[in-house]
């Protein structure tokens, strides 16, 4: 790989020709249209938010360097950006007239308005360019090493790069497109932003069964993502057919998993729903987000439901009682053992060898209060199970 450094590129040549798509919020083109600023492999534009976009014109306006820039130089003879994507478009966004900044006196300014000798330092101000030509491999593999300024790429964002082509395409047009109506309902059971890839990343985890690097590798050149869609669409349509409620701890479960786990399971979204909400009120119930798998699961794991034990007060004085009576009665403070014929039938136990115990159990109704506490040995408590 050969790389060239370029230092007599100013801002004002790279704004020269600059497309910005304010549908789609991201810079296109520039440099007379030698250079596309967001190849499909890029990131969306993610710095207007009128903080990190302005920083980046402010520092111009400082005359501080916006660090180093990274292009590629393609077999056509033209540039893609590689990285310094959102800096480009922040100031090209700013050169054109799209985006203002407040002066000291809080007023917005626009590039045009600004003082002859503030804009000549913006527009004059000189890029440092690192042009990397080679193979594609070579190029997509020193991607993933360099560090890149301002938000670093995240896995799927360097996955896409990695994996660029007709399928990483259409994936975003339909996954990373935040103009989808159907982010909205998605965003009930998945968490992330469209932007930072997090739809995506999710579908293909689904699709993939959590192998989405040999996914993206193997569906590269496909000129369709049917199975893609098709998959994420079945994952979400059984969701809300099973779960009527939208409650907030649905939000990023495994659903893959699940859905794979459970989705030729019957169930009856009333009788559902009516469990969904008994459990949501239920304050034993420390985990709400272990709540659904809880129910499709048949009600038995009760540790998804992290149910909230005795305090220390209640147990030291269950264990007072029941050692008091036991020793009066000559026989084992564990109620078990006191039952039994073995040589721990007269044994008293010490507090740290025992552990509390529902005597109704929870999911039976059980509640988790000194009326409902017994102690018993460590042994008995294991083997009594169902808590
Ligand atoms: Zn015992």
């Amino acid at each position: 790989m050969k790389t060239t450094l370029l230092t007599d590129i100013s801002v004002e040549d790279i704004c020269k020709g600059f497309v910005y798509n304010e549908l789609e919020g991201k810079g296109l083109f520039g440099w007379g249209g030698k250079l596309t600023i967001q190849p499909e492999y890029q990131r969306n534009y993610i710095y207007a938010d009128g903080k990190k976009d302005v920083a980046v014109v402010r520092s111009l306006m400082s005359g501080y360097p916006l660090g180093l820039i990274y292009f590629v130089k393609t077999a056509d003879g033209r540039y893609e950006v590689l990285d310094g994507q959102q800096r480009i478009t922040s100031f090209g966004r700013f050169r054109t007239g799209k985006l203002a900044v407040k002066d000291a006196n809080g007023m917005e300014q626009y590039y045009d308005g600004l003082a002859d000798d503030l804009k000549s330092r913006i527009s004059d101000a000189k890029l440092t360019i690192y042009v990397c030509e080679g193979e594609e491999s070579e190029i997509k593999e020193w991607f993933k090493t360099i560090n890149i300024a301002g938000v670093p790429l995240n896995e799927q964002e360097l996955l896409n790069a990695i994996y660029s082509g007709t399928f990483v395409s259409a994936a975003k047009e339909e996954f990373s497109n935040s103009q989808n109506a159907n982010v909205q309902k998605w965003s009930a059971y998945i968490s992330g932003s469209v932007n930072r890839q997090d739809f995506l990343k999710t579908a293909l985890d689904w699709v993939s069964r959590g192998n989405i690097d040999g996914y993206m590798s193997k569906h590269r050149f496909d000129t369709d993502i049917n199975e893609l869609k098709t998959y994420f669409n079945s994952v979400i349509d059984w969701i809300s057919g099973v779960f009527s409620d939208v409650e907030s701890e649905m939000r990023g479960l495994e659903w893959g998993r699940l859905y794979e786990t459970y989705h030729k399971t019957p169930y009856d979204p009333v009788e559902v729903s009516n469990k969904v909400q008994a459990l949501m009120a239920d304050p034993f119930v420390k985990n709400k987000k272990g709540i659904f798998e809880y129910i499709l699961g048949g009600e038995q794991d009760t540790k998804l439901l992290d149910i909230r034990i005795f305090e220390e007060t209640t147990k030291r004085s269950v264990y007072t009682i029941q050692t008091k009576m036991a020793t009066e009665q000559g026989v084992s403070n564990c109620p078990l053992c006191a039952m039994g014929h073995e040589a721990n039938r007269t044994r008293i136990w010490k507090l740290a060898e025992m552990d509390a115990d529902h005597v109704s159990a929870w999911s039976k109704g059980g509640a988790t209060d000194i009326s409902n506490c017994q102690m018993l040995c460590k042994t008995h408590n294991r083997a009594k199970g169902n808590r």
